[in-house]
């Protein structure tokens, strides 16, 4: 299978993705009802430690657009699924970099003490914010074990300087340090590579990150997609069909395969008194995906307004209109 995209992807076109409920031909546009909130996302803040080049959500370590939210923030809404009964699996945390928010390791130790033994996933560079939490994450893995804790780890490339070209010169090591400092102490790791910006296959990405760990003793299966997560491009500004909900039949995929259907992501923004909840992790600005500020209101049905609804989530290379 090959990721390489067409050299001159068109732009997108204009009148697309803009009315909620029809797109630009007029037709029905798809909607995905929340089937079953299984995985809660909490963005902790965009703050992060480095740039990289392509971040989606252009974390820096001056973009606070979303403030670091606190635990007790994120205990009320793990109070509110249990109230509302909801079948929570797993609890994510993503930034920005999350270890840069100072209450991480509390809301990991909330999440993995609740009677329904939630899974902890968190999205990390692994760089000098996580090596800073060293004492707490031993803490956390002494007093909870290694299983229930995920440490899913960017690393955008198996070799340094593709990865140094995003994120700067050194961060390659930096991130190897802390991935192989997890490995080495037993915890559960995972690593998300992107797999559009260079010409391989991922038959031969899957390799070079085989090598990779294997060389540096991480204990990764990279044929796994999912403790190997390659994540294509995301570029909003190219062309892709909308989404229509006669789509679903023609593509013969079920609304319940996509991740709104399952998940939701708490968010703060700057200024704002409260947190609010957001359609998913993919588009935290765009205020069309802000459904309400608690899980009860945000249980309502989710229109795919956005190309990344298309390009990431339903079409996955098919197509059934243009
Ligand atoms: S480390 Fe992650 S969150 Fe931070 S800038 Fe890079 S891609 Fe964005
Ligand atoms: S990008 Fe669109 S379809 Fe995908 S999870 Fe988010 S809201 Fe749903």
């Amino acid at each position: 299978m090959s990721f390489r995209s067409h050299p001159r992807p068109r732009p997108l076109d204009p009148a697309k993705f803009r009315d909620p409920l029809r797109t630009a031909k007029g037709e029905p546009r798809a909607r995905v009802p929340l089937a079953a909130l299984r995985t809660l996302w909490f963005n902790t803040g965009t703050l992060c430690n480095i740039t990289c080049q392509h971040c989606y959500i252009e974390s820096s370590p001056r973009n606070d657009r979303l403030i670091y939210l606190s635990a007790e923030e994120v205990a009320a809404f793990l109070d509110e699924a249990e109230a509302l009964g909801a079948p929570v699996e797993t609890v994510g945390f993503t930034g920005g970099e999350p270890f840069m928010n100072r209450a991480l390791p509390a809301m990991l130790a909330d999440v993995l003490s609740r009677p329904r033994r939630l899974i902890a996933v968190v999205l990390t560079n692994a760089m000098a914010p996580l090596w800073q939490k060293r004492a707490a994450l031993l803490s956390l893995r002494h007093r909870f074990g290694a299983e229930r804790l995920i440490l899913r780890v960017s690393l955008d490339h198996y070799r340094a300087e593709r990865h140094d070209l995003e994120r700067g010169r050194g961060s390659f090591a930096k991130s190897m340090q802390g991935l192989a400092w997890l490995a080495r102490e037993g915890f559960t790791v995972h690593v998300a590579a992107r797999a559009g910006f260079t010409e391989e296959t991922e038959d031969a990405l899957r390799e070079g990150f085989a090598r990779l760990f294997h060389d540096h003793a991480i204990p990764i299966d990279a044929q796994d997609p999912i403790a190997l997560t390659l994540f294509p491009e995301m570029d909003p500004t190219i062309d892709v069909p909308e989404i229509t909900q006669a789509c679903w039949s023609i593509l013969g995929k079920s609304p319940t395969s996509v991740m709104c259907a399952t998940s939701r992501m708490v968010v703060k923004r700057k200024g704002a008194e409260r947190p609010a909840v957001v359609a998913c992790t993919l588009l935290p600005y765009d205020p069309q995906f802000e459904l309400g500020a608690t899980l009860a209101d945000a249980s309502r049905p989710v229109p795919l307004n956005h190309p990344h609804c298309a390009k990431f989530c339903v079409l996955g290379g098919g197509a059934c209109s243009r």
